[in-house]
């Protein structure tokens, strides 16, 4: 297949792991920025191959695992009122909150629907009046001209039934937290590809120079994967920290103008917090006016209500009901085998914490692709 399999080539791969052995003089350590590509790190057996000379840390890309857990538990407060119907992508029904899933609020009796596209919960909520139909957009940057496309066929439609609870996440703010911490590790960043075939990669330029750390916009397959390694290695060897685009196939340096016109019309730039990490100045999205009609959290909290929806909490509560380690694991401090529940109490069938639900969690992607719990071969 095009554009698959020239990037799974074995020969290509077994050529650019040799060149990057030449060429490292030491270990060197780097963050793939996106869950995908921790997955396809672990099940391409790329990490293990050249963990002699590179430290792969994973980063905090996971969205799903990155979403604020009160936010979670208070759409599963919300949906057992009966007007209300909470739609969700489907991988965030099984993620926990503090205190709940939206899974069990569903079983408990709540209404709560797995839908593909925030446009599939603007078509419920115009086929079914009586209904409050609120939409947990959830996602970077990829995800955010969706939920835009969404809050604009609403207003079109005059929907007076449709909301959103918006927690689109934003990442170049939260690696320029990462770089900033004094015990950052990461000596080069592979940038998440698909994030920039939206944003494109012009604010990396200043993030490679500021932070003095080299910079490779990466895409997902192994030879993708290589190439990225490849280009912070050569930089990194040469004392250099730059912006390189190594996933020429889909981005482009300006990004997708149309979707970048999306973002700026619906949304603003706000402080958010991120699982993990805490309050990321700049670290999400919010509505802007005229949009703002369709915020849940004022529509439920200020309007429809009001005594019977708790307001979402400003600060994550500082103790954690269960034993999960996932906000070690979003900033690279701990991997996910070192985590004492991992693959015992914590599995995918019975998960303690985002990391092991998510399709982009680095704990899933360990249980998946370690040596003594792969469920699926290295290929
Ligand atoms: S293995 Fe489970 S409990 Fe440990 S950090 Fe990952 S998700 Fe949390």
């Amino acid at each position: 297949m095009r554009f698959l399999n020239e990037f799974r080539d074995p020969g290509l791969a077994t050529r650019l792991i040799r060149d990057i052995r030449r060429m490292a003089t030491r270990r060197w350590t780097l963050m793939e920025v996106c869950g995908g590509q921790t997955h396809s790190l672990l099940r391409h057996g790329v990490d293990a191959e050249l963990n002699d000379v590179i430290e792969m840390i994973h980063g905090p890309g996971c969205p799903v695992c990155v979403t604020r857990s009160d936010a979670i538990d208070w759409l599963a407060q919300l949906c057992q009122l009966p007007p209300v119907l909470v739609t969700s992508f489907g991988d965030m029904l099984r993620v926990p909150g503090d205190r709940d899933c939206l899974l069990n609020a569903r079983a408990a009796g709540g209404q709560v629907r797995a839908v593909y596209s925030p446009l599939d919960a603007v078509r419920i909520a115009q086929e079914t009046p009586d209904l409050q139909v609120v939409f947990f957009a959830v996602g970077f940057e990829t995800t955010a001209p969706a939920t835009a496309l969404a809050a604009l066929q609403a207003e079109r439609l005059g929907l007076e039934n449709f909301s959103l609870l918006v927690e689109h996440v934003r990442v170049l703010p939260a690696m320029e937290m990462l770089a900033a911490a004094t015990d950052c590790r990461v000596d080069g960043f592979l940038a998440a590809g698909h994030v920039c075939t939206v944003t494109g990669f012009e604010a990396y330029a200043d993030f490679a120079s500021r932070f003095r750390r080299p910079t490779v916009v990466t895409g997902f397959e192994p030879v993708d994967l290589l190439w990225g390694i490849l280009h912070c290695v050569r930089q990194l060897e040469a004392g250099q920290s730059e912006v390189v685009n190594a996933y020429t196939r889909a981005v482009q340096i300006t990004g997708n103008r149309a979707a970048r016109d999306l973002l700026d019309r619906v949304y603003e730039v706000v402080d958010k917090e991120w699982r993990g990490l805490g309050t990321v100045p700049g670290g999400g999205l919010g509505l802007r006016e005229p949009y703002r009609r369709f915020c849940a959290r004022r529509r439920f909290t200020q309007t429809l209500l009001p005594s019977a929806v708790p307001p979402v909490a400003t600060e994550l509560p500082i103790h954690r009901p269960n034993r999960c380690r996932a906000g070690d694991v979003l900033v690279g401090r701990l991997k996910p085998t070192a985590c004492p529940e991992f693959a015992t109490a914590c599995r995918p069938e019975s998960p303690l914490g985002a990391p092991m639900v998510s399709d982009e969690g680095a704990c899933a992607a360990y249980f998946r692709y370690s040596s003594s719990h792969a469920t699926h071969e290295p290929g």
